[in-house]
């Protein structure tokens, strides 16, 4: 198992220091994790500390400690973010959209909002910027590739059609999706991406990722066993971590 998306830093409610680096490798260790991925919000760059995380990993000779990003995605800012990733050499990088057309749509009160909207239209407009995170060359993987979903609207089109320009642009460059369980603990209730389209994901043979996306270090690897399950049983058989932005690959039984 491996846990690739965990946010030390949580909503910049917590500092990057020994106490907190130690919880969350300890918490890995204690899960058995194989690689956990550090992957803090771009926006709190100022608060990290990547050379106290390497240090201290060297406490944990069986656990892989990566370091990575999760780099918000607005169309126009590749430039801003492409500066920040030359100042490390992160092992990945994810590319997330949280907010389009000026909206941070995943904060609980933007609910009433979605419901407001035309399903279909919310869910055409989402997925063209994760096209164009996938286009711009920055990411090794997508985050929560369905997030739109978070409060439990539905399209009235069909997923697959809605999602598959974001798909083949993801297959075309290699991208990596992951199966992010924080979904679980949102109003949707069930892990990102939903279960069609990981089939999908599988069909057209891109390659998986896992993340708790956990902000606190009890959420590390929370409900990975089950997401690597759900793998299997769509018939997945390995997935993969990342070391200086190259696939590093698990079997998954
Ligand atoms: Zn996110
Ligand atoms: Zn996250």
């Amino acid at each position: 198992m491996l846990d690739l998306h965990v946010h030390l830093l949580g909503h910049n409610d917590r500092e990057a220091n020994q106490g907190t680096i130690r919880a969350f490798l300890d918490e890995a260790s204690r899960r058995g994790l194989k690689e956990i991925g550090f992957a803090d919000h771009d926006y709190y760059w100022d608060q990290m500390n990547f050379p106290l995380i390497r240090e201290m990993a060297e406490d944990y000779p069986h656990l892989e400690v990566r370091i990575g990003l999760e780099a918000e995605y607005r169309p126009h800012e590749e430039g801003r973010i492409k500066n920040l990733l030359e100042q490390y050499p992160f092992d990945f990088v994810i590319g997330s959209v949280h907010e389009f057309d000026g909206w941070a749509f995943d904060y609980p009160e933007e609910e009433p909002l979605h419901w407001q909207k035309d399903a279909d239209e919310l869910y055409s407009r989402y997925f063209e910027i994760i096209a164009l995170a996938a286009q711009s060359g920055l990411f090794t993987t997508i985050g929560h590739f369905d997030l739109i979903k978070i409060f439990g609207v539905r399209p009235e089109k069909d997923i697959l059609t809605l999602a598959d320009e974001a798909l083949t642009i993801v297959a075309e460059k290699g991208l990596v999706l992951e199966v992010n369980t924080n979904g679980r603990y949102k109003p949707v209730q069930e892990f990102y991406p939903e279960r069609r389209l990981m089939e999908e994901i599988q069909r057209r043979g891109i390659e998986f990722t896992l993340g708790s996306d956990a902000h606190c270090a009890e959420n590390v690897g929370r409900d990975l066993e089950e997401a690597g399950h759900m793998l299997r049983e769509i018939g997945v058989q390995s997935i993969v971590g990342f070391a200086k932005l190259a696939k590093v690959s698990y079997s998954l039984d």
